[in-house]
């Protein structure tokens, strides 16, 4: 392609609203385009590399016997009502209606879609096990898009979905698409990690994220330097400090004027924080709407509550859970603003970390303003409706499987496997007949790959401060060769000649034939991060030109043959990426 005739509008700016360098970059680079928050558009530059990665997917997921298909964005509520998952998704998944008041979504997701297809055209166990695929559009009303593809309201996910006649069968399946993760990532340059994952609202057993690692990404993971533990810290365990040996006193109610955190009351005590006891209070409601309970969620003082815990122990939805307006749930159950402890609560649901049963002696709020009490022992003062492990784990926590301390880590989740086993066959009616023309269950998994995500995950992995540094596997271009003046006959010839034995080697070339100064052309070159620069300027008239890896610093000089050799080989050996 021909600079000179290609739509290209680099921004010199950084658009106001991009935080992270991905989303500066893609931006900067006129790869993409906002349309409205969360929504982004393609442009010729950013569309190459986003087909890419998808043509590295479709290759993995084709190597793996993985059949192709594509299903439409608009699906009718009846299928996710089947599952029960239409109130279940909440506000997040974005509802419309016909002209005749039908209703329907924008696929999130497509379980349901996917279910109805085996359930109405397969019956025999001879057409399992099966996996079939797509790379499609998903839409979801995410509370908060931001970080451009990262977390966009519309994306390209890869989606596919697994059946199999058992659990073993499953588990083979799954292990397939673990592996061909693998490939893929690596394929596309990207450092990252498989972390064991919470299934949340997709129910199933077990599942894993591959999480691309980057200290901007919004997912936080915990792995052990000394064992296979990894996970995400939202489902990482952690283990109970040791029960205490000491005797249990008698209760004492104290005066606390103002101490409402933790802080406050330990400062105030002076008593370490390990020793006091944290409230949280949240209401519940139905998936309709309709307030259910209020919760009182009890931790030690030192240690945060992990969300997903909670919200799984109560068997609800992130969404239908809220803090609780202390005023009004005082009214009702004897909580009162940073003074509530688990002993004198009433008519709410107490949920209790499992460490703190074994804990003596604890300081906790009296549930009377300006006042704690100390000394609250469990089983004596207080008693849990549900026990569970709530914690969230910290760097340096033992670690659950070997007891060594902990490492924590940020990343972006590009991808996710879920083995969900007969959920949806169940609430769907899928079934296949055995050897013996018995009715059994469809046994499903599905493995979602975020494909713009991927894309947004490469670029923050590799960048520097001029711009993008694509890897060779998925760069738009391979190569750009830059025109020093291109007005000098011997430089455009040379330069036209150079394009056209790169192009026919296979090598994917810019031309930059655009009537801008030399530097202009360098700094774009970088910002849009072709792998290879090869720039024509006064050494043409010897037929040598300069020969750049954006990755590198230095460059070299080198006969034109000599580097249409060389670059030939760069592509030969790294397009396929690092497999
Ligand atoms: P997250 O926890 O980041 O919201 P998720 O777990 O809800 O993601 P899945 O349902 O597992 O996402 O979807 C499969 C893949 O789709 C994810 O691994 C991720 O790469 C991608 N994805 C999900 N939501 C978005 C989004 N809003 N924007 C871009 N990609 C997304
Ligand atoms: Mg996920």
């Amino acid at each position: 392609m021909k600079m000179s005739k290609m739509h290209l509008n680099t921004l010199r700016e950084v658009p106001g609203e991009a935080e992270i360098p991905s989303h500066v970059l893609l931006l900067r680079g006129g790869m993409i385009r906002k349309l409205v928050s969360g929504v982004y558009g393609f442009m010729p530059l950013g569309l190459r590399s986003l087909r890419k990665i998808e043509e590295i997917v479709r290759q993995e997921m084709n190597a793996k016997g993985c059949q192709e298909i594509r299903m439409s964005a608009i699906q009718p509520a009846g299928l996710w009502m089947e599952s029960g998952r239409w109130d279940a998704m909440g506000p997040e998944m974005w509802r419309l209606r016909d002209r005749h008041e039908r209703e329907f979504c924008l696929g999130p997701t497509h379980e349901e879609i996917f279910t109805d297809i085996v359930r109405s055209e397969v019956s025999s166990y001879r057409q399992l096990p099966m996996n079939l695929y797509q790379i499609q559009t998903k839409y979801r009303d995410e509370t908060r898009p931001r970080f451009g593809l990262m977390r966009s309201r519309e994306f390209v996910m890869k989606d596919a979905y697994s059946f199999d006649r058992d659990i073993d069968g499953l588990d083979k399946s799954y292990g397939e698409m673990y592996d061909a993760y693998e490939k893929i990532f690596r394929r596309c340059g990207l450092v990252f990690r498989a972390v064991e994952a919470d299934t949340g609202v997709m129910g199933g057993r077990d599942s894993h994220e591959f999480t691309a690692l980057a200290d901007v990404g919004e997912s936080e993971i915990a792995w052990c330097p000394d064992c296979d533990m990894a996970a995400t810290a939202e489902r990482a365990e952690v283990n109970d400090a040791a029960p205490s040996s000491e005797r249990e006193l008698p209760l004492e109610t104290v005066y606390t004027p103002g101490a409402k955190t933790i802080e406050e009351v330990s400062g105030y005590l002076d008593i370490p924080r390990e020793k006091t006891i944290k409230a949280l209070l949240f209401a519940v409601y139905e998936e309709k709407g309709r307030f259910r309970e209020y919760v009182a969620a009890f931790i030690r003082g030192d240690r945060e509550l992990n969300m997903t815990k909670l919200v799984n122990v109560l068997g609800v939805t992130e969404h239908m859970i809220v803090f609780a307006d202390e005023e009004i749930m005082g009214a009702e159950t004897g909580c009162v603003a940073g003074f509530t402890g688990p002993a004198g609560l009433r008519g709410c649901k107490i949920v209790v970390d499992s460490e703190l049963t074994g804990q003596k002696n604890m300081c906790a709020g009296a549930c009377k303003s300006d006042h704690h009490l100390l000394n609250v022992n469990y089983g004596r003062d207080y008693k849990a409706d549900i026990e569970a492990d709530l914690k969230r784990i910290r760097e340096g926590d033992p670690c659950p499987l070997c007891g060594a301390p902990v490492r924590l880590a940020r990343g972006v989740e590009v991808g996710q496997l879920f083995k969900l086993g007969t959920k949806y066959s169940e609430s769907m009616g899928a079934y296949y007949k055995d050897e013996n023309m018995k009715e059994r269950l469809i046994v499903m998994g599905s493995y979602g790959i975020g494909v713009t995500r991927t894309l947004a995950a490469v670029v923050e992995q590799h960048h520097d401060e001029k711009g993008i540094v694509w890897p060779v596997s998925v760069a738009p271009y391979h190569a750009v060769i830059v025109v020093v003046k291109r007005d000098d006959k011997v430089q455009a010839d040379l330069a036209e000649k150079l394009y056209r034995q790169l192009s026919a080697r296979g090598v994917e070339t810019l031309l930059d034939d655009r009537e801008e100064r030399a530097g202009v052309k360098f700094n774009d070159a970088d910002l849009l991060g072709i792998p290879l620069r090869v720039t024509v300027g006064r050494s043409a008239v010897n037929g040598t030109v300069e020969y750049k890896l954006r990755r590198e610093n230095e460059n070299r000089e080198l006969t034109a043959d000599a580097a249409v050799e060389e670059a030939a080989r760069l592509v030969r050996e790294e397009s396929h990426g690092a497999a």
